[in-house]
């Protein structure tokens, strides 16, 4: 068991998908899939490409729907289901609430161009949740400090190299304060030199403790070393899972054996 595991607050999840189906047309993605992840939990998703990763992350962030089964977020359901099997969105103020307590960073890093990064890293808290600017400054240089630009504040992303812009990303989604942070292939856009210090970032938010963490990561030295369960997905299933001394030292399944094969 890893170090963060005695941080968990409650047994009670705070991410639960219960028979999650999800298809596009005739291509089923995944399949019946329960998953509960417990607060302040590092989960690392690991699998084959295509093996349904990302869409489990696009359900919990409410941009994709479910073609069955439910999710819920800190207690409260993503979706209704309808008396006939029907899935209903819930309110825009309801989905709302809910995404506000996840942050997700993706492979691309999508900054604003035109704005500094300070701006960058302030505009949804002044523009979202209608904080006053020098509070909103105040908050973002403080992350800035975190993930180690503080002094870049007034630099535009094209002056950043690509690790640099990760690392401002990661503080855009950090300084809403969310509960849940999403980090999908992170650092598969990097050139090599630069995945350290974005992965680096990524291990000390999560050596703090509290923050409940979906990591999807083709980095599996990392996925060792920050997660508390790897979760091995595989044709729209969890194929294994366990800690990471379970999964790395004593694979039990053909298919992850010669996943992990590619990587040794
Ligand atoms: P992973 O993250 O493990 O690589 P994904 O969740 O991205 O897997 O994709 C799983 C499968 O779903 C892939 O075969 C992909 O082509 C398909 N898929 C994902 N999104 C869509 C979509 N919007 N429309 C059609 N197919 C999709």
């Amino acid at each position: 068991m890893s170090q963060n595991i005695q941080t968990f607050t409650s047994d009670e999840p705070i991410v639960r998908y219960k028979n999650i189906t999800k298809s596009f047309g005739e291509h089923t993605v995944l399949k019946e899939l329960d998953l509960d992840i417990l607060p302040g939990e590092k989960v690392a998703l690991i699998g084959p490409s295509g093996s349904g990763k990302t869409t489990i992350a696009r359900l919990l962030m409410t941009l994709e729907s479910p073609t069955s089964g439910t999710i819920e977020v800190d207690g409260e359901m993503l979706w209704h289901m309808h008396k006939r099997g029907r899935l209903i969105s819930a309110n825009e103020k309801h989905l709302h609430r809910v995404r506000s307590k996840i942050g997700m960073v993706f492979q691309h890093f999508n900054l604003f161009p035109h704005m500094t990064i300070l701006r960058n890293v302030t505009e949804a808290l002044i523009h979202v949740l209608k904080i006053p600017k020098a509070e909103a400054n105040h908050r973002a240089l403080e992350i800035l400090e975190r993930v180690g630009l503080r002094d870049h504040t007034n630099h535009y992303p094209s002056q950043l190299s690509g690790g640099q812009k990760q690392r401002v990303a990661i503080a855009r989604a950090l300084v809403m304060q969310p509960r849940i942070m999403l980090f999908d292939e992170v650092t598969s856009a990097l050139d090599p030199e630069l995945v350290g210090e974005v992965l680096d970032v990524i291990k000390a938010i999560a050596s703090e403790g509290d923050m409940t963490m979906i990591l999807i990561t083709h980095e599996m030295d990392f996925a060792r070393d920050v997660a508390d369960r790897i979760i091995f997905t595989d044709g729209g299933v969890i194929v294994e899972q366990g800690t990471p001394a379970e999964l790395f030292e004593n694979p039990k399944s053909a298919r992850l054996q010669s996943f992990l094969s590619r990587f040794m």
